[in-house]
């Protein structure tokens, strides 16, 4: 039996496994994929969002990512990025499941006691003292009875999905600006060649010449974890990207020779389900730089909230140098005591996910909910009883960015 298991080896899981593995817990990371990484691979998301607060663990993936000349700034290339976390995760010594699907989870008095994983046939139980939920969607804490709440408060729409693809080919002499390209996708879209809510093309550079990354496909109004509507929205937007590709190697000479390399093995989700916790982060302490005594770490990315409903994205950002702390509360909430949650589904409302979801904080809520794992399992404690001044000494001596 390990004393912690994560599930969701995304950003977020990623940082709680070696964090926890390195407070001396034995850990075991649970996830479905053959992979770690979440959107950062599966989702083929791109780049790292430029956030104040995000040192500690997310700064040592930098520099990994640096020595695999996987990264330039802050660009990584999603492939490289699978053998970095394979290297990192096993040198920290921690156990890795793949394929392994989370379906269940057994609690007793308040307590996850064990969780059933499904793969080819099989279904394993694990028992655990401690359980980190990093899936994104909060599937372990939904199973194990914690109260949920999906997108925004008047309707529950989610943010939009987005499928990511990659293509290579491209001529850089030819290639245009973003407004350019704007433009010209703003004509094509009037004149009924492309069918795509959003509005604007939008795409970054990889790491390598001859190469653009779109994140640019965009489905509203489906929920991300009704398995009936997260198919509808894969064949949508595989849909608008192969109209996009088309009429991008049709109609722009930068992309004559173009061609596809890489589509995201799934969609990629912004926002579902979040737990509702000791304390939910809410857009009020989000644009009024909000503090708090249990800070577990500090973002300063803006409130980016792609319409959940068809066109436009709403941008908030917050006064320059300024940033808002993440409460220790929003990691877990009163109904399980051996649960934390890190990553995009901690408690937070709809506006204030939308800050707080790019992988670099993610990362930071991983270390913080690693740590507080380890803490409470080396004094056998429940997750909310966790000395949070000790909790932010050992985080601040681990690099975090806290005050
Ligand atoms: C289209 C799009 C564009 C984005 N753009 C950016 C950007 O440019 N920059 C930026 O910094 N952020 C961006 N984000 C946000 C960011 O990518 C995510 O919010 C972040 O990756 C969330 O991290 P996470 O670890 O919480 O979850 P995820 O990255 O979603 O990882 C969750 C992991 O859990 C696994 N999992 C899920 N359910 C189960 C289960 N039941 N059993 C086992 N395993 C399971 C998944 O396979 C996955 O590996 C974007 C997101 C999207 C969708």
């Amino acid at each position: 039996m390990h004393s912690v298991i994560v599930v969701g080896g995304g950003p977020a899981g990623v940082a709680a496994a070696v964090a926890a593995k390195r407070e001396g817990q034995s850990v075991l990371l649970i996830e479905r994929y053959g992979f770690l990484g979440g959107m950062a691979t599966a989702g083929l998301v791109n780049p790292f969002m430029v956030t104040l607060g995000a040192g500690g663990l997310y700064q040592e993936f930098l520099e990994r990512l640096e020595k695999w000349d996987a990264r330039k700034d802050r660009t990584f290339d999603g492939e490289l990025t699978k053998l970095v976390l394979d290297e990192w995760l096993q040198e920290e010594g921690v156990d890795i499941l793949f394929h392994g699907l989370l379906t269940d989870a057994e609690v007793e008095g308040g307590y996850i006691k064990s969780i059933k994983v499904v793969g080819k046939g099989e279904e394993l139980e694990f028992a655990a003292s401690y359980f980190i939920d990093c899936t994104g969607d909060g599937d372990l804490a939904k199973l194990a009875g914690v109260p949920m709440n999906m997108g925004r408060e008047a309707d529950g729409l989610c943010q939009p999905m987005t499928t990511c693809f990659q293509v290579g080919g491209v001529d850089d002499e030819l290639m245009l600006t973003r407004e350019e390209l704007t433009k010209l996708y703003l004509e094509a879209k009037a004149q009924g060649k492309l069918n795509n809510p959003r509005e604007n093309l939008l795409w970054f550079r990889t790491i390598r010449p001859g190469e653009v990354h779109f994140n640019t496909t965009r489905v509203v109004g489906k929920n991300p974890v009704s398995l009936q509507e997260l198919t509808e929205a894969e064949l949508e937007a595989r849909r608008q990207l192969a109209e996009t590709f088309a009429w991008l190697k049709k109609e722009v000479p930068a992309f004559k020779n173009a061609y596809i390399m890489r589509i995201a093995a799934q969609i990629g989700v912004r926002e579902s389900r979040t737990i509702q916790g000791a304390y939910q982060l809410t857009e009020d302490d989000v644009l009024s730089c909000r503090k708090f005594d249990d800070a577990i770490g500090k973002c300063s990315y803006p409130i980016d909230i792609h319409s959940p409903q068809g066109e436009g994205t709403r941008i908030a950002a917050l006064p320059k140098g300024e940033w808002y702390e993440i409460p220790y509360r929003t990691l877990y909430s009163p109904a399980v005591e051996n649960l934390l949650v890190a990553g995009r589904c901690i408690s937070s409302t709809h506006e204030a996910q939308a800050s707080l979801r790019i992988m670099p904080t993610c990362m930071v809520m991983g270390q913080a909910a690693g740590v507080a794992a380890a803490m409470a399992s080396a004094g056998n404690l429940p997750v909310s009883q966790v000395p949070v001044p000790e909790l932010q000494a050992k985080l601040k001596a681990k690099g975090a960015d806290l005050r």
